[in-house]
This record gives C-alpha cells, structure tokens and sequence, in this order.
C-alpha cells in the first residue's frame, strides 16, 4: 500500500471493473501511511490530499470539487452548517478587527456577534442593506471583513454587492457573501466582487431537509488555506454520507430552483393582488428593494419571498397560517415541501427600521403543484374575512379601502 501524495483534489478511483455514476463514500478516521518517512510528511496532505478522516474524504473533496465549480471558485470548503460557514470567514477575517454585517442578515448572526465576537474583541456593526458604495463612510482601518446577505433574511433587500465590494477592497477589507437564496446558479458572488461565497448548503443545494452542511468558495489560495486552518482549529468536518446526499441534491438542483422559481413568482403575482397583503418583498417584482440590482446581476429567483401583510390582519394570522394545509410551519427552506414562517421583523433590526411593520410571512415554494398551493392559500385567506355581522377590533375596513 503505497499512495503517493496527491497534489491536486481528484476522484478516488473506484476497484475493479465496479464503474458506478453514484459517488462513493468513503468512511474513515485514521489514514494509514506506508513508510516513516511518508508519516512524517502527512501535513503536507492537510489541504489537497487525506492525513485524517476530519480534514477531508475522498467523498468530502468530490463534493468540494463540484461546488467550486458551479461558483467559478477555484476552492471549496465544507463544513458542519451555513452558520458555522459564516463563523469561520468571520473568525478567520475579522481577528483583532471590526466587520459589517447588513442589517437584514440571518438574524443568529447577531447571536455571533454578542456571544463570540464581541469576548473575542471582534467589533460587530450592522448596516443599512440599501447603503451601495456609501458603505465607505462606514469603513475604518480597523474594518477587515464587510458581509453582505442578498437578498436579506425576510425583508429580501437586494444589495449592491460589486459598489459595496468595491469600497470594501479600496480601504483593505474583504468581502464576504452569503449568497443562500441564489445558490451560485442564480449569482455567482465570486464575478461580483466578493472574495468568500457562502452557501447554505443545508437550503437548495442539498435541498430535501435531511442534510445541515455549508460551503465556502473561494479563487485565492492564500484564503483557502487561512480558512482550512482555522476550520481545523474549530474541528469541523463532515460526514461522507451527507456529502453524498448533497451530490444527489445537486444532480437536481437546477430543475428544483427552475420549479420553486415559477411557483413562487405565480404565488408572489396572486398575493400581490390581495387586500390583506401591504407589498409583496420578492425581488423579481418592482416592490422588492434593489430589484433593478437584481435584474443587473441576478440570472434568476429562487422559491423564497417575503409577503408584508397589512397591520390589520394580525389577530386573525394564527388562524389563516393554521388553516393552511400544504404549507408547513417551519424554517429552513429550499427544499422539496412549501412552507411558512410568520416573522415580525421589527425587533432583528438595530441600523436602519425594518421597512415593514405589518406581519411577514416567509414563503418557500416547494415541488408541489402550484395550483394547488395557490388554492391552499385562497382557502386559508378567506378566513382573514369571516361571514358578516360580528365586528370587532379586528375586522378588515371595507375592501375599496385597502385596494390601491
Ligand atoms: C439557513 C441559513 C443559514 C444557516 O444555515 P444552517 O445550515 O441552518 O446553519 C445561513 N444563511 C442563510 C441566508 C440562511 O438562510
């Protein structure tokens, strides 16, 4: 048993004639090494090859391989989940500094940011998401990483990533992208200026709701390498099975988004229409903030929008979510189910007001037939306006009022 050190992230040849279009898994802890000399040598395995089963598998490199290339990165890196991808770009960037993260981030950011960052002498500072290039009044010599989530968590602002890249790069900061909603098929963060794409793999990518991983992308080796070695620090790896079920989610992964797009713009249109429903934050529609950004640097939408109802509908909300039947209540979306999350989104804001203050609901269209979702929500909608006579504080005004 002598395997030369590989250079380079290739595909473990399969034994014998057993030629397979599935990947392999392969388990492993302990990498076992033919000489004392070789021994000696494993780190220098530590990025490209295999030293130990928790710093990459035959299985985890294929997946690595893959999602490099649908990001045109040069370099990808899977760990336990989206939220430990972007603790890791944080801790590896920002040590001894300060980093911006928008002000319509996924909200357990602000989690990190209290509880890690701030004991570890991290300065946090959350932004307007609409700032563009004015990012640059915010950026300090101490700035070493700026964030940018788009569209955001709930309120789907959609950032000026290459303004925002821009200003960040001339005063010496990086930029990172957490690029969940667009999964690198609808923006490749990476051609907008960003120097980590960040993926939730955990949402499209594996995209069944059976998998927690994340994935950081990068084009330059330096970063790769900084990234490998405080992700080994962290003691993050990855199990080779939920590797392989990513890979089945990725064969797919272009059909799903093609279906959750065209439900979600049909559902958007329909709520749009409604006189319960305030705006529609989808950023494919003229209402959704920075949808000429998105028209510009967007090939595409994925399933997931925001619905901002009007204030006078919430006693009635616990009902109508309940009564919805092909919607599930939950988070962490992107997968093949359709489902609701009701949100208030005043209180994850600290920069800049939410630009809503009626209820949120977060839709994620899943596979299922879109007529039947769109009537799951007629059914369930008729319930904000129950049969006549009894009036209490919460019954809508009269229709020609709320019709604009
Ligand atoms: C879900 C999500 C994450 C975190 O992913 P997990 O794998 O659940 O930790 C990060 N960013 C965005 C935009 C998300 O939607």
């Amino acid at each position: 048993m002598n395997h030369a050190p590989m250079t380079v992230p290739a595909r473990e040849p399969e034994p014998g004639d057993f030629r397979s279009l599935a990947p392999a898994i392969h388990r492993g802890s302990t990498v076992v090494f033919g000489s004392m000399a070789e021994y000696g040598r494993r780190r220098d395995r530590f990025y490209d090859g295999y030293s130990y089963g928790l710093y990459g598998t035959p299985t985890s490199r294929e997946l690595e391989r893959r999602i490099a290339a649908l990001e045109g990165a040069a370099r990808c890196y899977v760990v336990p989940s989206g939220m430990a991808a972007i603790t890791l770009v944080t801790l590896a960037c920002a040590a001894g500094g300060q980093v911006l993260f928008p002000d319509s981030v996924y909200d357990p950011v602000r989690t990190l940011a209290t509880t890690l960052l701030a004991p570890c002498g991290i300065e946090a500072r959350f932004y307007d998401p609409m700032i563009g290039g004015g990012i640059a009044s915010l950026l300090t010599p101490a700035t070493r990483l700026v964030w940018v989530e788009s569209p955001g968590s709930v309120t789907m602002e959609v950032q000026d990533l290459p303004d925002i890249a821009a200003a960040a790069h001339r005063h010496g900061a990086l930029v990172a992208a957490d690029s969940t909603w667009a999964t690198p098929l609808r923006c490749r963060a990476l051609d907008h200026g960003a120097d980590f794409a960040v993926n939730a793999v955990s949402k499209y990518l594996n995209g069944h709701s059976d998998v927690l991983m994340g994935a950081v992308s990068v084009r330059d080796e330096a970063l790769y390498r900084r990234l490998r070695d405080v992700g080994r620090a962290l003691g993050h790896g990855v199990s080779p099975e939920d590797c392989a079920l990513v890979m089945r989610g990725l064969e797919t992964l272009e059909l799903r988004l093609d279906r959750a797009e065209a439900t979600a713009l049909r559902l958007a249109r329909w709520l749009a229409g409604r006189p319960e429903v305030e705006t529609v934050l989808h950023p494919a529609l003229q209402s959704c903030p920075g949808h000429m950004t998105w028209r510009r640097d967007f090939r595409g939408a994925s399933g997931v929008f925001s619905v901002v109802l009007a204030a006078w509908t919430r006693s009635r909300l616990p009902a109508v979510v309940e009564a919805l039947r092909c919607f599930a209540i939950g988070a962490s979306w992107g997968a093949t189910r359709s489902l609701v999350a009701p949100i208030d989104p005043a209180p994850l804001r600290t920069a800049v007001p939410a630009p809503a203050t009626g209820p949120i609901l977060r839709l994620s269209a899943g596979l299922e037939d879109p007529a039947l979702l769109e009537a799951d929500l007629a059914q369930a909608f008729a319930l904000f306006r129950p049969s006549q006579g009894t009036a209490d504080h919460a019954s809508p005004p009269a229709v020609e009022e709320t019709v604009r």
